[in-house]
């Protein structure tokens, strides 16, 4: 039986809203994979009337189909089993084709409906990564919209010798046509923009002066534009990408009041609740100057100017970069960031984990269950991580722990072959013979764009007072990107609300 009681119950539920027969179409063989694959189709069809299997042969065996009886196929493809963080994806795909309509804004419906062209896309995921399913979902809607769209989910481990010869090492990684096309979390605006098929940004530039316009759409942002449009003035967000790190995170259990949500879910939630009151929400723009004039104007990459009598920043933070050579030029191709993630692809490999701190001992402890061996490195002479988390690490026999050294280059060819380091205490250099290089230093507050605009501390973070108020009247800073002492969800969305009120306090008063 592939799958459990639980979610056989939940999945009974689903089933009943499908809307149409739908057709599995299987290229399996003797493998281990192909029966377990032949035994999760069997058993969906098992559960509705409306679900039939068919034998076939696809590019990849194994692999399946999914499709409306009596239509064309959807171009839908699993190739692996979609189980684990992928059987939501899975759920979604059976109800799209049956002709469930999706969850997404109209507009976005017909940007993928007005693509013209063949788009074969592939891509390389593992089950256990909580950013793949986006990207996967994401596709397989463009699939079901548009019939030039086709989308083969493939499981790296199930397709090992292909994810390798395609030099697959950061999952996910996405193919169009054949070529490399991105990696990492996309949503499907995100994917949209990059084929040029973006929302017109030509009305950003026509937009009536804000009251408050919020630079970012994290927890602080979202906070901070719920609080300023429940104040009934005219309040806009702009955000690279909504939902800021929050979208990479998996598991929150320190979100008061919810004992426990995951990363996407308190996303959505968060957008649903800044959508409620009329904020202007505009995705996928990116702020690049600020400058006080009468209003205040905020220059985007697009080259559109937006204009408000208050801003608010709360752009953030994002991973820190260690800046040896080697890290930029092998970033997918054995340097990573999220354990989670890539962590499988490493399996039975030797790795190294660069920083001591607790999230560089939580990706060691990690990646230990996963690859051959781990190596911390670590600048300082004591690890940071707390003390229960050291203890952990301690206790496993694949670790190894080289504290007071210094990364000096990441080496290797086509893909990552071995790092250097410095012992700092005797200068000595020494080489690892590694696979994969995980960067876990922390965090860096993204405000390189307000460097000559709005004072800042040392590490670059925007210096606010406990109003939100920062060195240039009219311009209010909260979250990551601010001097505050800790940087936490629930923190964010408070100093998002000190700063919007803060604002709100200097428009009656200005
Ligand atoms: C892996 C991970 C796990 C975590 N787990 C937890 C946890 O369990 N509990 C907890 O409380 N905290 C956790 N945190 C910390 C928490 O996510 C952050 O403190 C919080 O997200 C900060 O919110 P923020 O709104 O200030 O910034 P961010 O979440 O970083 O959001 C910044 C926003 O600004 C946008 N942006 C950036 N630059 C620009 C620009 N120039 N123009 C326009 N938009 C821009 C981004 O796209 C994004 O929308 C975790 C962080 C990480 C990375």
């Amino acid at each position: 039986m592939a799958l459990d009681a639980d979610i056989k119950a939940q999945l009974a539920q689903y089933l009943g809203l499908l809307e149409s027969d739908i057709v599995l179409k299987v290229s399996a063989g003797a493998d281990e994979t192909s029966v377990g694959m032949l035994e999760l189709v069997d058993e969906l069809a098992g559960m509705s009337s409306r679900i039939t299997v068919e034998r076939t042969e696809l590019a990849r065996t194994p692999s399946f189909s999914v499709n409306r009886a009596g239509i064309p196929d959807s171009g839908i493809v699993f190739a692996g089993i979609p189980l684990g963080h992928e059987f939501t994806s899975l759920v979604l795909a059976l109800l799209q084709v049956s002709g469930r309509a999706p969850k997404v804004e109209q507009a976005v419906i017909d940007q993928i409906k007005d693509i013209r062209g063949e788009y074969r896309f592939e891509s390389f995921i593992s089950l256990s990564c909580h950013n793949c399913p986006d990207v996967v979902q994401a596709l397989n809607l463009m699939s079901v919209l548009n019939p030039g769209i086709s989308h083969t989910m493939i499981d790296g481990a199930a397709f090992k010798a292909e994810a390798e010869s395609r030099e697959v090492m950061a999952v996910p990684s996405v193919f169009l046509n054949g070529e490399f096309f991105g990696s990492g979390r996309m949503t499907v605006e995100e994917i949209l923009a990059k084929l040029g098929s973006g929302p017109d940004t030509s009305e950003l530039e026509n937009k009536e002066p804000f009251d408050i316009l919020v630079i970012g759409g994290g927890p602080a942002g979202s906070s901070a534009a719920i609080y300023a449009a429940r104040k009934g003035i005219r309040t806009g967000i702009v955000a690279e990408r909504f939902g800021g790190q929050v979208m990479d995170t998996v598991g929150i259990e320190n979100f008061i009041s919810v004992k426990y949500t995951e990363g996407p879910k308190l996303v959505a939630s968060l957008e649903e609740h800044v959508k409620e009151y009329g904020v202007d929400v505009m995705k996928l723009q990116r702020a690049k100057r600020l400058e006080k004039k009468e209003l205040i104007e905020v220059e985007l990459e697009s080259g559109a100017v937006l204009r408000s009598k208050a801003v608010i920043v709360s752009t953030g933070a994002r991973w820190r970069n260690i800046g040896v050579p080697g890290e930029a030029e092998f970033k997918n191709k054995g340097v990573a960031y999220c354990p989670h993630c890539d962590g499988p692809l490493f399996t039975g490999k030797h790795v190294a984990v660069i920083g001591g701190g607790n999230s560089g001992i939580e990706a060691a402890i990690d990646l230990a269950g996963i690859v051959k061996h781990v190596t911390v490195l670590e600048f300082m002479p004591e690890l940071k991580a707390d003390a229960v988390l050291q203890k952990r690490l301690y206790s496993l026999p694949n670790v190894t722990v080289i504290k007071n050294v210094q990364t000096k280059e990441i080496t290797g060819t086509d893909k990552v072959n071995g790092i250097s380091y410095i012992e700092r205490d005797t200068g000595a250099e020494q080489q690892i013979t590694l696979e994969g290089v995980f960067v876990q230093i922390g965090l860096v507050p993204n405000t390189d764009w307000l460097a000559d605009t709005v004072e800042r501390t040392r590490f670059g973070e925007l210096v606010v007072d406990r109003h939100g108020a920062t060195s240039l009247p009219g311009v209010f800073a909260a979250g990551d990107c601010t001097n505050s002492a800790y940087k936490q969800i629930i923190i964010s969305m408070g100093s998002g609300a000190t700063a919007a009120l803060g604002a709100f306090d200097y428009l009656i008063r200005n």
